[in-house]
């Protein structure tokens, strides 16, 4: 029988891409949103890539009500919970509304998750912001967590050891925690990206957004870093390859080929490329010249952090297969594309 996924905050950047892939593998998807951080172009794009209209409930996960609801009106076997605010500036100006919306929903979700008939799987979408600052390079799971320098990365934190503790006292659920480093680009179709609000503060959207003409210059933040050309290193993983691990994460959930109850995976591709290398494959692979500057130092960053992925190939059986060249043409494809060019 199939099985069906709820998609929390399905409606956003990664949780389309999710959505996408895991009706192409096979499963039934329910999307849930409150849309407080995206319209609904995404939502419209997966039905157009699928053709097909999928299940979209709007609704907060911080109400426990509605979260009854959805678990009563659906034959939920897996949750993927994307459903949470994550601007790092906007965390530490407002740490109470983070907390508030980012723990309850979690906690609410995970109280009526457990009590389902059957039990669930939960995957938790978590961050490498968990490792902070490290120089012992790549970062493995086992590598220790740093106190979090936002409320946003506390809340990671904060929502990886609720899952961990939840999963080890409750018979009902288990649970899955994907520490994603950078996610790039877009659906190759066009239909579905990144939507940033405002001024993006992630790299990609801002080097795109430039591009179109949308923003004047772009900063580079800092060229005298320790590396080989000053600038930081990042590990830049594609947007469908990090949807693809959540299918097979989410497979090895429901196939019960899980081998602890609480499992935590790196998702990406072990490849350091710096601000400066990812400036100049852009440049390259969509032929033209984006307007930046160096600028100082953005307070908070990390001068190198990449992944070894070990755990999530052998594990798994997932591996990141697209080229950062391919990733950057597939985001400027988006950024015309929702330019209407
Ligand atoms: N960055 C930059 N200019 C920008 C945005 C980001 O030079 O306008 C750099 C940033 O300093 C970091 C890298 O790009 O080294 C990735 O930043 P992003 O905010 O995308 O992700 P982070 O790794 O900080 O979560």
């Amino acid at each position: 029988m199939k099985k069906t996924v709820l998609v929390s905050g399905g409606a956003g950047f990664i949780g389309s891409h999710v959505t996408v892939e895991l009706c192409n593998a096979g499963y039934d998807v329910v999307i849930a949103d409150n849309m407080s951080n995206c319209d609904e172009t995404n939502y419209n794009g997966v039905c157009a890539i699928l053709g097909k209209k999928l299940p979209f409930v709007k609704m907060d996960f911080c109400d426990r009500g509605a979260v009854e609801k959805l678990f009563a009106d659906y034959p939920i076997d897996a949750v993927i919970h994307f459903a949470a605010f994550k601007a790092v500036g906007e965390s530490v100006a407002e740490p109470l509304m983070y907390y508030h919306n980012n723990l309850v929903s979690f906690i609410n979700l995970l109280e009526v998750a457990r009590q389902r008939k059957g039990g669930c799987n939960v995957l938790f979408s978590s961050s490498a912001t968990v490792y902070g600052e490290t120089d012992r390079l790549p970062v493995t799971e086992e590598s220790p967590r740093q106190s979090a320098t936002s409320p946003y990365g506390n809340t990671k934190q904060m929502c990886e050891d609720i899952l961990r503790d939840s999963v080890r006292a409750y018979a009902g659920i288990k649970g899955i925690a994907l520490r994603y480093f950078n996610p790039i680009g877009a659906h190759p179709s066009a239909l579905i990206g990144e939507l940033p609000r405002g001024v993006p503060n992630n790299l990609v959207p801002f080097i795109t957004q430039t591009a179109i003409g949308k923003r004047e210059c772009l900063s580079i933040f800092g060229n005298d870093y320790p590396t080989a050309d000053g600038t930081c290193l990042r590990d830049y993983i594609d947007i469908v390859d990090l949807a693809k691990a959540h299918v097979c994460a989410v497979a090895r959930m429901l196939d019960g080929r899980m081998k602890e109850e609480y499992e935590i995976f790196n998702v990406g591709t072990g490849r350091p490329v710096s601000v400066l290398e990812l400036v100049n494959a852009f440049e390259k692979v969509n032929g033209l010249k984006l307007n930046y500057k160096i600028a100082p130092c953005r307070p908070g960053d990390v001068v190198a952090i990449w992944a070894d992925p070990t755990r999530a190939n052998k594990e798994l059986g997932w591996k990141a297969e697209r080229s950062v060249e391919e990733t950057l043409a597939a985001a400027w494809a988006w950024e015309k594309h929702i330019a209407g060019k």
